[in-house]
């Protein structure tokens, strides 16, 4: 199917949710469907990379959820996107490198699996939310997030492929590690993620499963553009 006529002005104000595991392919791929459609892009593993961020700079306990769920409310969380790259700011300043660091990446699973954080930031969220026009991508946002979005996806690869995709872009940023610690590291958040108490990681019924193993990334987005099309005609 060809998607590159669409009638864009025809698609306003839907929502489309995209979840999956670290490394799948969602936030790039996200990024570039809602470029295509002149959506706004919602990168909510942004917002609780953000809330670590601010944790780990100002020593609050990663076990402490009262005091992260207080953080969470308050914290002025902001993004600037375009085609290229999503910034992302506490207030004025900007977080969009700080909140990749190795350090970031291993507290964010646990902080995130606080019931208060989570409330705060499924508020914000569905704040951002609330005229539609919004590609989000993360963890529950086709189920808890926005349960009634009009499209819905669960991107999946095998952990050797999501470790080697992180490999390229930790590389690119000047991070150095290993195949072995990569991949390590995706099944720890994966397990922490899918396995907790408050909104874990799951496919919702009506989601559209995409297995990105051997996808390029244009090949994902014309699927997930393929999709939305269809669900409309
Ligand atoms: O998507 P990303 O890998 O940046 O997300 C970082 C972490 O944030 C995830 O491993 C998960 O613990 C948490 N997260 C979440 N719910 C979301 C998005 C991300 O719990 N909707």
């Amino acid at each position: 199917m060809n998607v590159s006529n669409f009638n864009l002005t025809k698609y306003r104000d839907r929502i489309v949710a995209i979840d999956g595991p670290a490394g799948s392919g969602k936030s790039t791929t996200a990024r570039m469907v809602a470029a295509k459609l002149n959506y706004s892009f919602l990168d909510t593993g942004a917002m609780y990379r953000a809330v670590t961020h601010f944790a780990l700079t100002n020593s609050i306990d990663p076990s402490d959820g009262n005091a992260l769920a207080l953080i969470s409310e308050k914290l002025d969380i902001r993004f600037e996107t375009d085609e290229e790259i999503n910034r992302v700011f506490i207030g004025d300043e900007e977080i969009t490198e700080q909140i990749r660091t190795p350090e970031v990446t291993k507290t964010v699973s646990e902080i995130s699996a606080h019931l208060g954080v989570r409330q705060a930031m499924v508020v914000k969220q569905q704040k951002i939310g609330k005229n539609g026009s919004v590609v989000a991508e993360g963890r529950d946002t086709t189920t808890v997030v926005f349960p009634d979005a009009d499209v819905k996806i669960f991107l999946n690869a095998s952990v050797k492929q999501r470790a080697q995709r992180r490999l390229i872009e930790l590389a690119k940023a000047g991070v150095s590690t290993s195949i072995e610690e990569q991949i390590a590291d995706l099944e720890r958040r994966d397990e922490y993620d899918s396995g907790r108490k408050h909104s874990p990681l799951k496919k919702a019924k009506d989601a559209y499963v995409i297995d990105t193993s051997e996808c390029t990334i244009e090949e994902q987005v014309e699927r997930v553009l393929t999709i939305f099309k269809s669900v409309f005609s």
